[in-house]
């Protein structure tokens, strides 16, 4: 009995390590493809220059869909469609911002309006500062300090934090609720330091959440953030000009690309792939999020070129307006219960095309284990960890439906150097850290397809 046992466990050994091996050389074959590719970098190429500044209600955003479904038409996908729905949007003609110096000489700072900030009057608002370090001292000053002056967020980034996505999120309230809280508060506008820790002169856009009253609000350079509050330190009674021309619109309608290879074995369940199309009216969205959306078409495409069979329907979405309202996200999330349809699991890529670094999963502890399972077979391609974490802010909103979700994480020191500002260009890609993208994208899917999840 011990002996067939023994006879057993080794024959079974013997073929789990066959089924390794033959992944290990299908892994290979997708990186192969990926790393010899150059169609995700020229389409890459084609967004940046031909549709910058795709925010939602653009004309370049609906280019840029209209682009990627050639694409996918031409691959020969099964099924590529428009999702459409309706969602207010906003765009941002001009902005600007002076320091009154002394006999009305004024100082330009580089500068970018916030998403959705209100226009000031024709001919801007001029008033004095209060410099604060966080949301908490706005509130201590109250409305008697702050009532129709300009609040400047100054506090700056932490660069001791290691993972730039916390040093992010630590600065990120500034941006996020400092308007919506100086608005309470009787301000007449606001602005903020840019979202970073470089010392330049580029501004950083970003959303921000209004409460009842709105008020205008915007970025400016870390260097002018420093040199404003330079100004003030030596004249406390410094006033500021600002200008912005921007305009909100109601109820528009536009789309998510959908492209598909019909499952083999499951035609009905979905692995979803995919990033956001749009981008701040200030950038050509390279890695944020243009590196996302290739990626994830890369993906149908290498599936399609290898004839890998998917026995699930692999769908990528490139989905619309994550920036602003993330209204493509819910857009998909709502279709998808009203259909009830089956998704294994959705993959998002919305952290630039930097050297591979991890996959992160929202799912339950039992899936986090098993799909980290699959690091060793890509540990040579540089996936170093598989792990519990963040999914995706368009994918985030079918967590509530139980379905699990993976983000795709590359080192992100330099992200932040370059995110929602106009250094998010083509040029800051590498062809080999956005194919090595392709390929673990590609295989990562690949294995959830093969083995599904919890089987
Ligand atoms: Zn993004």
């Amino acid at each position: 009995m011990k002996r067939l046992f023994l006879i057993l466990s080794a024959f079974l050994t013997v073929l789990a390590g066959h089924a390794q091996n033959v992944d290990s050389l299908t892994i290979k074959n997708i990186f192969d493809q990926a790393l010899t590719s150059r169609e995700a970098y020229n389409n890459l190429e084609y967004l940046c220059s031909e549709t910058p500044g795709r925010l939602i209600g653009s004309e370049a955003s609906i280019e840029a869909q209209a682009f990627m479904m050639a694409y996918f038409k031409n691959l020969g996908a099964d099924k590529v469609y428009y999702q459409e729905f309706k969602s207010d949007a906003w765009k941002c003609d001009s902005a600007a911002v002076f320091i009154v110096l002394e006999k009305g000489k004024l100082k330009a700072l580089h500068c970018d309006a916030l998403g959705p900030s209100l226009s000031t009057p024709a001919l801007g608002i001029t008033a004095e500062v209060v410099e604060v370090k966080s949301l908490d001292e706005a509130k201590r000053m109250g409305s008697e300090a702050i009532r129709g002056k300009i609040v400047f967020y100054n506090r700056p980034w932490d660069p001791t934090i290691i993972n730039t996505f916390y040093g992010y999120g630590n600065m990120h309230d500034q941006r996020g609720h400092g308007p919506a809280i100086a608005a309470d508060l009787g301000a007449a506008a606001v602005i903020v330091r840019s979202l970073t820790n470089c010392s330049d002169h580029i501004p950083h856009t970003g959303s921000t959440r209004y409460g009842e009253t709105k008020i205008p609000a915007m970025a400016i350079s870390t260097l002018d953030a420093d040199l404003l509050s330079e100004t003030l330190k030596k004249n406390p009674a410094t006033k500021i000009n600002m200008f912005i021309d921007a305009k909100e619109m109601k109820q528009i309608t536009t789309y998510n690309l959908i492209a598909e290879i019909t499952g083999s074995e499951f035609p009905d369940e979905y692995i979803v792939v995919g990033g956001h199309i749009d981008a701040w009216h200030n950038t050509a969205g390279a890695h944020d999020d243009g590196a996302g959306c290739v990626m994830s078409a890369d993906v149908l495409r290498t599936f399609k070129t290898l004839a890998l069979k998917n026995k699930r329907t692999l769908r990528v979405v490139l989905f619309m307006d994550e920036e602003l309202y993330q209204s493509g996200g819910d857009a998909y999330a709502k279709s998808v219960k009203e259909k009830g349809e089956k998704h294994l699991l959705a993959l998002e890529s919305d952290g630039g095309a930097f050297t591979p670094r991890y996959f992160t999963i929202s799912a339950n502890e039992e899936v986090v284990a098993e799909l980290a399972k699959y690091q060793p077979l890509l540990h040579p391609y540089g996936i170093d960890e598989i792990k519990a974490g963040w999914g995706g802010v368009d994918i985030g909103p079918l967590k509530s439906q139980g379905i699990p979700l993976a983000g795709y994480g590359t080192d992100s020191q330099r992200y932040f150097d370059l995110h929602h500002s106009a250094n998010d260009s083509f040029d800051k890609i590498n062809l080999r850290e956005l194919q090595l993208g392709c390929g673990n994208m590609a295989a990562f899917i690949y294995l959830i397809d093969k083995y599904g999840i919890g089987e």
